[in-house]
């Protein structure tokens, strides 16, 4: 990034990058009170631009109507300040500031804009309340680690940029009006004047759009795009937020895989993180074993066991039902402080998450194991689970007898709840999804990523035995990225669709504009899609993705800023053909 100064009437230098070398210059620097004391007749201030800090020094007898008219100023105030660079003397200099080794003798400086006392302290990195923060976003982005997150964000796009130019992706924009494009949310609808009663959608995602530049033949895209899901408040998503869209032509899974295995290693070196590449790749199947779950954090250094084997022939009622039904039986050992309520709330947890029960007991010094459910198994068994568990003396072991499914969500859950993760990144891409879940409440088969991905191999009767060709990315348990290679014919998309529930009439209706151009000559193409808010908040350590968006709502959706969303008149809404339920005010 450049700090070329473009000197004017403000400023030839800036505050921040003021250093030893221009040392007897005379600099002009501009920017905002940050801080100001007054010091046995010498006026120091703190100067702030988005450089960082400077400190000036006001001099009752070398620069008498500079010190007098400084008295004046207050934090936030704006000014230009003219004066001579000078080392600090021995003493004062102040190793935690970059400037700290000078500062400027102040000859004259000009007032520019007065600063009323803002509603929370700029110059502390005090506990401010969100609401508040939010309401003054503009003040709130001027703390020093609120710019540093802005920065990192910017850098972060531009290293994207910089790396998919170079290798000839074009940067086309899509619409922001337009249809809905499931991504498995709940559009943001936009009523239409010219024609009441119908509306647009803001886009889940460019998914459709970019299929469609593939088919137009510009082989490779990408955007920076921002993406509207209206999703229930849920404690970190933002109703919209942004995406690095790809999609490329004539490719498969492991050209987007090499894709992005060349770009994730830049991104993160801005972090200061170094990852080994090809990253690593796990099925999703293993995935579910092993961590239960399909973005495992491997960084916790538990693995779940199948115990099935083990327990083939026990006589212990839950393990021996569970297994005769269909079920699993799975479980972990983990170290760590074990008393008694610590069972108890796993078992709750266990409940709550769906299953029928929690096994648990600690491992003894001899090897045998300290638990309710110890005399129903055999020495054998118990030798079994000790050592398919990889437990030593003193770990607890945690076992659940279930339906395949539950089993892997409790002991996904679980195994977070217990484990420890260790001081280290960990990427891995999740691979071979199933191509649908089923849905339980609707009895019906949803897509796991969204109907556009291609399924891999042949399609038979049971659509819930398809695979896709999907890929997710997961960095530390969090899911950073996802896509898959496309449909790129009308007849596997209706296939899809159908299986679905979508009945030709309702897939030509809503996706007819698909259908009809997979019929012109689509090439074999495929991309992926990346949370820029996440990767950012993850490499500034940042808790919430409203720490790197220069203006999010709050948890709940609002703007607090502007006031939005709010009440519009009678009159906008009569021109949209549009009545409120009684009870609803206008403005
Ligand atoms: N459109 C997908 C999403 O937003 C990503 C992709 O398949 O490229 O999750």
């Amino acid at each position: 990034m450049s700090t070329e100064t473009f000197e004017n009437k403000y400023r030839n230098a800036w505050c921040g990058l003021a250093r030893p070398e221009q040392v007897g210059k005379e600099l002009r620097v501009a920017g905002w009170v940050h801080r100001r004391r007054d010091h046995g007749g010498l006026i120091f201030i703190d100067l702030r631009d988005r450089e960082g800090l400077l400190q000036l020094v006001f001099h009752p007898t070398t620069a008498p109507k500079a010190h007098e008219a400084a008295h004046r100023l207050r934090s936030e105030d704006v000014i230009t300040v003219t004066g001579k660079l000078v080392e600090r003397e021995a003493g004062t200099v102040n190793p935690d500031l970059p400037t700290g080794a000078v500062e400027l003798e102040v000859e004259s400086f000009e007032l520019l804009a007065d600063a009323e006392t803002p509603p929370f302290q700029i110059d502390e990195d005090d506990k401010v309340g969100e609401e508040l923060r939010l309401r003054y976003r503009y003040l709130d982005l001027r703390r020093e680690q609120m710019t540093e997150a802005i920065r990192l964000r910017h850098h972060v796009t531009a290293a994207i940029r910089r790396y998919l130019d170079e290798r000839g992706f074009l940067d086309i924009e899509t619409p922001i009006l337009t249809r809905s494009t499931p991504e498995g949310a709940r559009d943001h609808l936009v009523p239409s004047r010219n024609q009441p009663g119908s509306f647009f959608a803001l886009p889940q995602s460019p998914q459709l759009f970019k299929q469609l530049l593939m088919i137009s033949g510009f082989e490779r895209y990408y955007q920076v795009a921002r993406c509207f899901r209206d999703e229930d408040t849920r404690a970190d998503r933002q109703p919209e937020f942004t995406q690095l869209d790809i999609e490329l032509s004539f490719v498969e899974e492991d050209d987007v895989i090499a894709l992005v295995d060349g770009l994730i290693p830049e991104l993160l070196k801005l972090g200061g993180i170094d990852v080994a590449t090809p990253i690593e790749r796990l099925p999703y199947d293993e995935a579910l074993l092993r961590y239960g779950s399909d973005r495992p954090d491997r960084r916790i250094p538990i693995e779940i066991a199948d115990l099935g084997e083990v327990f083939a022939a026990s006589e212990f009622k839950v393990f021996s039902g569970a297994l005769s039904s269909g079920g699993t039986i799975r479980g972990f050992s983990a170290s760590g402080e074990f008393p008694r309520r610590r069972f108890d709330e796993l078992t709750e947890q266990a409940q709550a998450l769906g299953a029928k029960g929690l096994v648990w007991g600690i491992v003894e010094e001899d090897g045998s194991w300290r638990s309710p459910v110890a005399k129903f198994l055999s020495e054998a068994e118990i030798a079994g689970l000790v050592a398919t568990t990889g437990a030593k003396p003193g770990d607890a072991i945690l076992a659940v007898a279930d339906d395949p499914a539950v089993a892997a969500r409790v002991l996904g859950e679980l195994r977070l709840a217990v484990g420890v993760p260790e001081d280290r990144h960990d990427l891995v891409w999740v691979v071979d999804f199933p191509m649908f879940g089923w849905n339980e409440d609707e009895q019906r088969w949803d897509a796991l990523h969204h109907p556009f991905t291609a399924p891999s191999g042949d399609l038979d009767d049971d659509p819930g035995s398809w695979r896709s060709r999907a890929y997710d990315l997961v960095w530390n348990g969090t899911e950073i990225g996802g896509g898959s290679i496309r449909i790129n014919t009308s007849a596997v998309q209706s296939r899809v669709f159908e299986a679905l529930g979508l009945d030709a009439d309702e897939a030509q209706e809503r996706f007819g504009f698909l259908l009809d151009a997979l019929t012109y000559g689509a090439p074999p193409h495929g991309g992926i899609a990346f949370g820029i808010d996440r990767i950012v908040a993850l490499l500034a350590g940042r808790d919430s993705i409203r720490d790197v968006i220069a203006f999010p709502k709050t948890a709940s959706g609002a703007d607090p800023l502007t006031g939005a969303p709010s009440p519009v008149d009678q009159r906008q809404l009569d021109e949209l053909g549009l009545r409120l339920k009684p009870g609803i005010a206008t403005s």
